[in-house]
């Protein structure tokens, strides 16, 4: 896998050369000093990818030259374009008809505020990204490019914090096109909303979704030698509490067992180069237990995952486990998530997401257990999995289906509570929410845009990065949250419909 903070983004400042040397010098020590400033803020905070200055463009051989240079580089996953000056955007439409990458146009000036007392019409020329911008608008709004627009001094934290947003979303979309989800066993029979089309898929965001049998794991977990496994038990017990319970011997083989799927997977997805995965407990056959542990260990370093061969949400858990690459580590506060009972008490209706075994342990509120129990489902031995609560907090779930002539993403903004009595008898990992606008209109709105079980489910990214990624990818996106009800979400469920009927 290439290593994600390999990748950059370039500046492109649009002029042209009509106003004289002086000013273009003028403009092109602005727009650096703009990069720098981005790239190396006086608070510290930083982009979350490097932005490279590229020199000023003023005719269209150089803007076609340069969108085909960042076409081409394997680095760069977006460029940002802002027009310091006027650029007649008549000289973009070559180079804009090739491009291929992710775009931002960041609407600021090199000025923060108005100098009233002293400027005169040289100061109005060094700063006409008011109107600059909106030629340069005009021309992507009439091709009909995919783009997001950011207006705001470009020294303000608000601005840069949302030019990451942007830029996080355009890796992962980068990264969609390299991205091998690999299904051990195919998706579980007679299940509707796991299916889907792999091609469309592909075709849409780059996915590609081989299937591998069983067997291709247990030759892998064949080849793992006992001191490997004797290590990562040692790894298992100074980062997890283990519960060893009346049969500590009992407990430690089928921990060892889970060890040894885990190191099986770890050779099974280099082998593959698959960054995301998906099980079928009903397709088992040679394995002894349905792993539980070692799809949660993988979670936690970033590995995309879901369980019934549900690819399209292994896949989304991967894209947004890149989004959320280095905020707090690697991929934390990421999970796949499965909608599985409620609370319907008046005042007080709640969602509780779980599943079989595996959610990850990025979402726990507290350091996991590691615990061996029945599993009811499956037929095979008492697998061990990671047993805690999610923790408390803003949060947010997205399903990702297949309507047949589209993908469409639902998300549902929540608010992550802390159980409030202990769950005395329920052995796996749980985490409790508060949907919101709230409860029957979040259900109500999921179910009417049908929105499967399966989701992802983050404590770190918001609506805006699910946002900027349907806009570059070109895929729908519904929203539930504040302000949601369900006339107005149903006229745009139809009203999408006859939209992306019409984009075909
Ligand atoms: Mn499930």
């Amino acid at each position: 896998m290439k290593e994600l903070s390999d990748y950059e983004f370039w500046f492109l400042t649009g002029s042209q050369d009509l106003y004289g040397r002086d000013t273009l010098k003028q403009v092109a020590e602005d727009s650096k000093k703009i990069v720098n400033s981005l790239n190396y803020p006086t608070d510290n905070k930083k982009l979350a990818y490097k932005l490279v200055w590229k020199p000023t463009l003023l005719d269209s051989e150089s803007i076609t030259a340069t969108i085909q240079k960042a076409n081409a580089s394997e680095k760069c996953a977006g460029i940002v374009c802002w027009m310091h000056t006027f650029s007649p955007a008549k000289m973009w439409i070559r180079g804009l008809n090739t491009l291929t990458k992710p775009l931002l146009q960041l609407n600021t000036q090199f000025n923060e505020k108005i100098p009233y007392s002293t400027m005169d019409m040289d100061f109005m020329n060094l700063n006409q990204s008011a109107h600059g911008d909106r030629e340069f608008g005009y021309i992507t709004a009439r091709m009909d490019i995919k783009r997001k627009v950011i207006a705001g001094h470009w020294s303000h934290e608000s601005t840069r914090n949302r030019i990451s947003v942007w830029m996080r979303a355009a890796v992962a979309a980068t990264e969609c096109k390299n991205m091998v989800i690999a299904r051990l066993g195919d998706n579980m029979r007679d299940v509707a909303v796991t299916c889907g089309d792999k091609v469309e898929a592909m075709m849409k965001l780059g996915w590609n979704v081989p299937y591998y049998g069983i067997g291709d794991l247990i030759a892998c977990m064949r080849k793992v030698k006992t001191p490997a496994i004797d290590e990562l038990m040692k790894v298992y017990e100074s980062k997890y509490n283990i519960v060893w319970g009346k049969d500590p011997a009992y407990t430690k083989a089928h921990i060892r067992e889970q060890a040894r799927i885990e190191l099986g997977l770890r050779k099974f997805l280099k082998m593959t180069g698959a960054s995301a995965f998906t099980t079928n407990f009903q397709d088992l056959w040679g394995m002894k237990q349905l792993p539980g542990l070692a799809c949660q260990r993988l979670m936690e370093e970033g590995i995309g995952f879901a369980g019934e061969g549900d690819w399209k949400t292994a896949a989304m858990v991967r894209v947004l486990k890149i989004m959320a690459n280095g905020m707090t580590g690697d991929g934390k506060g990421v999970s796949f998530m499965e909608d599985y009972t409620y609370n319907l008490e008046p005042g007080n209706m709640l969602n509780l997401g779980a599943h079989m075994l595996e959610v990850c342990p990025t979402v726990a509120a507290d350091k996991p257990t590691i615990e061996v129990h029945p599993l009811g489902i499956g037929g095979k031995q008492d697998p061990a999995r990671m047993v805690f609560n999610g923790k408390e907090g803003k949060s947010m779930v997205c399903a990702i289906v297949d309507m047949g002539d589209r993908l469409r993403i639902v998300a549902n903004d929540l608010e992550t509570i802390t159980p409030p009595e202990k769950f005395e008898k329920l052995p796996v990992a749980r985490v409790l929410w508060k949907p919101l606008p709230d409860f029957t209109t979040s259900s109500e709105a999921w179910i009417l845009a049908g929105g499967g079980h399966h989701t992802a489910y983050t404590n770190l990214l918001d609506i805006e990065y699910l946002r900027d990624f349907a806009e570059i990818t070109g895929i729908e996106l519904v929203h539930i949250g504040e302000g949601t009800t369900i006339p107005a979400f149903r006229n745009e469920l139809r009203w999408n419909e006859a939209y992306w009927s019409m984009k075909k």
